[in-house]
C-alpha cells in the first residue's frame, strides 16, 4: 500500500510502550484495512539510524515468508514520528499470562511449548534469512490472536530505539537484557536467547523472575554478577524445565543460539509440520485465547 497519515483513520488506543511509544488501531480508508499503528519518537534517532531502520523495514516487508512473525505493511515518518503500520492481533503474552494468573489458573504446557516452538521459528527465521537478531524479546512483543497465531513483533527498528535509549541510562523497571549486554555491550544472537528464556520464566510461573530492585545500579548488579533465574522443576516437565534452564546460562560460550533451541527436544515436540496437525493445533490454541483474552481489545 501506499499510505500517509492521512489515510489512516484513529478507531483508539492499544497500547502504550516503554520507551513512550504507542499502538492506535487503525484503519485505512481506501481500502478498509485495520491495522495496528505503532508510533514512535524518533526526533532523537539520528539520520543515520533514520536510514538504517528504514531500509531495514523495507527489507521484512519484502520478505513475508514467515506466518510466526507479525506482517509489516509500511512505516511513515511524521511529525518527527515514525509509524510503524502492522498485522493487528488480539492480545499480548504479557497481558495475556496475566489474565490467566488473575483467573487462578496457569497456563498449560502444551501452550507454553507451542508459544516456544512458534518463537523459536521466527527468531530462527529472521537470523537464517534476513541475518537479523530482535534485540526487544519480551511478553509484550510476542502477540497471540484467536486463530491459534503465535507472532513476534518489533524486531529491527525497535532494536535501534532500545540500544539509544539504553545509551541515555533510562531503562525500565523490567531488564530482560542479557548480562554479556549490559556489561560489555556485546550483542549476538544469544542476548535474544537469554532474553526470550526470561521471558519463559515469567510465563511459567506468572511474574517477572527478578524481585527486590531499589535501583538501576542493584538491576544491572543482579544481572550482570548474580546468579540467573530459573525454572523449578515441579508445575512443568523436566523437558521445559531444562529448555528454559538452558537459554539463561550465563557464559555465552555454553549458550545455545536457535538452531540449537529449534533441535531441543522440548521444541521438537512442540514445533508441528504436518499442515493438518497444525490446523487443528490452531484451532486448539486460539479457543484457549479467546478463553482469556482481557476485556476486548478496542471495540
Ligand atoms: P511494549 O512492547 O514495550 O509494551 P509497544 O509500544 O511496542 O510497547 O506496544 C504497546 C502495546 O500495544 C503492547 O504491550 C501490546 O499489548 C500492544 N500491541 C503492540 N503491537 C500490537 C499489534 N500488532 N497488535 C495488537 N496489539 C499490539
Ligand atoms: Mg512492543
Amino acid at each position: 500500500y501506499e499510505f500517509n497519515a492521512r489515510n489512516l483513520i484513529d478507531k483508539g488506543i492499544i497500547g502504550s510502550g516503554s520507551y513512550g511509544g504507542v499502538v492506535n488501531k487503525m484503519e485505512h480508508d481506501a481500502s478498509g484495512k485495520i491495522m495496528a499503528v505503532k508510533r514512535v519518537r524518533a526526533r532523537d534517532v539520528e539520520k543515520k539510524e533514520r536510514d538504517v531502520m528504514l531500509r531495514e523495514l523495507k527489507m521484512i516487508i519484502d520478505s513475508q515468508g514467515c506466518e510466526d512473525v507479525v506482517r509489516f505493511y509500511g512505516a511513515l515518518f511524521e511529525d518527527g514520528d515514525c509509524w510503524i503500520c502492522m498485522e493487528i492481533m488480539d492480545c499480548s503474552l504479557d497481558k495475556f499470562y496475566r489474565q490467566v494468573y488473575k483467573q487462578n489458573e496457569r497456563i498449560p504446557e502444551k501452550v507454553i511449548g507451542f508459544i516456544t516452538a512458534s518463537v523459536v521459528r521466527a527468531l530462527n527465521y529472521l537470523k537464517e534469512t534476513l541475518n537479523l537478531i530482535h534485540r526487544d524479546i519480551k511478553p509484550s512483543n510476542i502477540l497471540l490472536n484467536t486463530q491459534g497465531f503465535v507472532k513476534l513483533c518489533d524486531f529491527g527498528i525497535s532494536g535501534y530505539l532500545v540500544d539509544s535509549i539504553a545509551k541515555t541510562q533510562d531503562v525500565g523497571c523490567q531488564i530482560y537484557m542479557a548480562p554479556e549486554r549490559l556489561s560489555e555491550r556485546r550483542y549476538g544472537v544469544r542476548a535474544d536467547v537469554w532474553s526470550f528464556g526470561i521471558s519463559l520464566v515469567e510465563v511459567c510461573i506468572g511474574r517477572f523472575p527478578y524481585t527486590d530492585w531499589n535501583s538501576v545500579f542493584d538491576q544491572l548488579q543482579a544481572v550482570v554478577h548474580g546468579d540467573p533465574p530459573f525454572l523449578q522443576a515441579g508445575d512443568y516437565s523436566i523437558e521445559l524445565v531444562h529448555f528454559v534452564n538452558k537459554c539463561l546460562i550465563k557464559d555465552t560460550s555454553i549458550r545455545p543460539n536457535f538452531a540449537d533451541l529449534i533441535k531441543d527436544p522440548f521444541c521438537v515436540h512442540y514445533n508441528i509440520v504436518d499442515p493438518a496437525e497444525m490446523k487443528a493445533w490452531r484451532t486448539e490454541i486460539g479457543d484457549y485465547v479467546l478463553r482469556f483474552l482481557p476485556t476486548s481489545p478496542v471495540a
